[in-house]
């Protein structure tokens, strides 16, 4: 059963959305708020969000763009009528999709049935085409979303992992940050790429430090590149 987030302030819309979805036979879990809410989206559990705009606590655009630093749950957007900047913000920030208000159910109910079916493909393609990749005592398998060290297992989050297959599969290559912002998190970024970096430190902190090696390199005015060695200790 599919587990979708209804991150929505106006209670009649939300409680609408709820009973329609759960007759679908849906898992609907909703959030008043955009702190709640990006909390909701971002459990495992959640399959897809629906996202309103204007929210108190923390507005939906922030919401899309903190959860995509973290997921890549399907997002479908509502938004007021003449909110083109917002639209157009949402969907820079990684949402999937938009309905403006007042729409129809049967047609949101086609877009999550879409948005479901696209992400459970875009998964399987993943994960179907591409074996465990090896750098050392390092492994990385895209079909079930996990790293070992020696065949210890290790905690990376969705983005960590995402980005460390990425930079695997790319390894030898230097790649800017832009590069990485736009293929890992899927969007072009404007100015601010220090997510990366961030997520750089959170992989050397899980895998450089605690096992004495060095998996990736800094390249100077460019970014960085995948090359596994062993440090002397
Ligand atoms: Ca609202």
């Amino acid at each position: 059963m599919s587990r979708i987030v209804i991150v929505e302030d106006e209670k009649k819309i939300a409680r609408f959305l709820e009973l329609e979805l759960r007759h679908e036979g849906y898992e609907v879990a909703c959030a008043g708020d955009g702190r709640t809410g990006l909390e909701e989206a971002l459990s495992p559990e959640t399959d897809l969000v629906i996202l309103d705009l204007m929210l108190p606590e923390m507005s939906g655009i922030e919401v899309c763009r903190r959860l995509r630093r973290e997921s890549d749950v399907p997002i479908i957007m509502l938004t007021a009528k003449d909110d083109v900047s917002d639209k157009v913000m949402g969907l820079d920030m990684g949402a999937d999709d938009y309905m403006t208000k007042p729409f129809a159910i049967e047609e949101l109910l086609a877009r999550i049935r879409v948005a479901l079916k696209k992400h459970r493909n875009q998964r399987e393609n993943a994960g179907a085409h591409e074996g465990v990749l090896h750098a050392g005592r390092l492994s990385l398998d895209p079909a079930s979303y996990s790293v070992a060290f020696d065949g210890e297992s290790l905690q990376l989050t969705k983005k960590e992992f995402d980005l460390l297959h990425y930079l695997m599969a790319h390894a030898g290559e230097a790649l800017t940050r832009e590069k990485l912002l736009q293929d890992v998190w899927g969007y072009d970024f404007v100015g601010d790429t220090n997510v990366v970096d961030v997520y750089i430190r959170y992989l050397r902190l899980k895998i450089d430090e605690p096992f004495h090696v060095r998996t990736i390199r800094t390249i100077r005015a460019v970014g960085y590149m995948f090359q596994y060695e062993e440090k002397d200790s």
